[in-house]
């Protein structure tokens, strides 16, 4: 990756970086190596006001320019990503820990986002409705106007282009917070969309600082009038008291706790190789992370007997090779160790894997480990991990699978491995999650309507999907 640079953040508002008189900052960590790449101003709500008015004043301007235009800034935005696309990834892999190659594949997605959504911008409109003489009834999808993206750490660029594209798009403005942890490459891009891409200033604002001190005098803003959270369960109920308060839609993406279920009748090699890839890519810290391996009890012992060489062999953190990288906030760290040790206290049998040991200088990297002897009432089989873990239970029958699967308060995603197309059907209708994936866990692009059900939130991203939820609908009828 090369040695780190210095990624000092600053707010970005009305087509310029903003220091505030008397700005506090923190120290940005590399999670990989301990290194101080950066420091990250922390605002307050001053400058969430400025941000929000800003937001404001450019949001007439920018939904009434023709789509096509507005879509062609978009476009250009999915461009300048791809020229920077080296550059930018080594920026998200320093910020987060993760290795560069996975950090590239999120800085690819991220301008796809920008290419799509651009592509839609013009394309999407209202309905007529026919009632009959001597009217004429017809929709319009009109944007709302100040949008507020709050976003957490995982995949930083990747979770603001999948929210800001298609907000864009339809002609709202934003105000997108990042986490304060990683907030490098969202400035970045917002600096260059507005230089080098035409992007209007006020269009995209981005405010740094945290939940408590930023994030919340975003969402009660008066002006705010839409706001999409990825992140936490915590987080989204309290962001949810305050946009019932003001009667606001909001946008829910949070965690998971989602199953991989293996039939006897499976592909085994696919099998193996999808379960590994569900719950360590990213070193688990995918809110879709497939962490809760339902195995039919007749295959148990033969899956397992395959599944835990494979993890076994897999390189991680700062090895040879490695597959993952690190874990990427001090807290998270925490939180996974506290995993194992509720894990071993509630009697769970651990495969392979364990608890970081304490070597002093190495980076936050967790093992790849594997649980078995878990029953469905643990906390291990019910909390999220976001962590390299994988906690096993077994089922009998299809019926046993589904209700397990579904006996969570989770529901974003839900894979299935079988041969038998049937079955496939049943148990995608009858899994409570937003997604079901069928032998290729995760498959799917940006295209893909992705979100929740139960706490793992509400609302649609991504596809064309998201852009219903980055509108509201009128209808007109004229008397003729
Ligand atoms: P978090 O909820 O602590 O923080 C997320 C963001 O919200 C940060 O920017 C934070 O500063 C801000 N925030 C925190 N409290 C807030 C408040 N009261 N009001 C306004 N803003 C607030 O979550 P995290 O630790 O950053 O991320 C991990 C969690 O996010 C996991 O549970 C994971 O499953 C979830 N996640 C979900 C998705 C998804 O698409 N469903 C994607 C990634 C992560």
């Amino acid at each position: 990756m090369g040695k780190a640079r210095t990624m000092n953040c600053e707010h970005f508002i009305a087509g310029r970086s903003v220091v505030e008189p008397n700005a506090s900052y923190v120290d940005n960590r590399a999670p990989a190596t301990g290194e101080v790449i950066g420091r990250v101003a922390l605002g307050g709500v001053e400058i969430v006001d400025t941000a929000a008015q800003s937001a404001s004043s450019a949001f007439a301007a920018w939904r009434d320019m023709r789509p096509m235009e507005r879509g062609r800034i978009l476009v250009d935005i999915g461009r300048m990503i791809r020229a920077n696309a080296l550059r930018l990834a080594e920026m998200e892999a320093l910020d987060t820990g993760k290795l560069l190659e996975q950090a590239a594949g999120e800085i690819e997605t991220s301008a796809q986002y920008f290419e799509y959504y651009g592509g839609l911008a013009n394309i999407f409109y209202g309905d007529v409705i026919n009632i009959g003489a001597p009217y004429h009834s017809y929709t319009r999808r009109e944007p709302f106007g100040v949008v507020a993206t709050i976003l957490p750490w995982n995949a930083p660029l990747n979770q603001a282009a999948r929210a800001v594209a298609p907000a864009l798009a339809v002609g709202n403005t934003v105000v997108a917070k990042p986490s304060e942890e990683t907030p490098s490459t969202l400035v970045e891009v917002a600096r260059l969309a507005v230089e080098q891409c035409g992007l209007p200033p006020g269009v995209l604002n981005v405010v740094l600082g945290t939940g408590r001190e930023v994030g919340e005098p975003l969402v009660a803003h008066p002006r705010v009038r839409k706001v999409m959270f990825t992140g936490s369960v915590r987080a989204g109920r309290e962001i949810g008291r305050v946009a019932a308060e003001r009667i606001i839609p909001l946008t829910l993406e949070l965690g998971g706790k989602s199953p991989n279920i293996v039939f006897d009748d499976a592909d085994f090699d696919a099998a193996v190789t999808g379960v590994v890839r569900a719950f360590t890519v990213n070193a688990g810290q995918v809110c879709i992370a497939g962490s809760r391996l339902l195995l039919q009890s007749s295959i148990r012992d033969e899956f397992l007997r395959r599944l835990v060489p494979a993890v076994e062999a897999l390189k991680y953190g700062d090895q040879d090779g490695a597959v993952f990288g690190a874990i990427t906030t001090v807290a998270q760290f925490e939180r996974v160790q506290a995993f194992h040790e509720l894990a071993i206290s509630e009697g769970a049998v651990r495969l392979t894997g364990g608890a970081a040991g304490a070597e002093a200088g190495r980076g936050l990297f967790a093992a790849p480990t594997v649980y078995s002897g878990v029953t469905p009432d643990m906390r291990i089989a019910r909390e999220e991990a976001f962590a390299p873990i994988l906690t096993v239970l077994t089922f009998e029958e299809e019926h046993q699978a589904v209700a397990m699967a579904n006996d969570s308060e989770f529901g974003l995603g839900a894979g299935v491995w079988t041969r038998d197309l049937s079955r496939a059907l049943r148990m995608a209708a009858a899994l409570e999650a937003g997604q079901v994936f069928v032998n290729e866990y995760m498959a799917g692009g940006i295209e893909t309507p992705f979100g929740g059900y139960k706490n793992s939130g509400y609302g649609r991203e991504k596809g064309i999907e998201a852009l219903t939820h980055y509108t509201q609908l009128k209808c007109v009828t004229i008397r003729i």
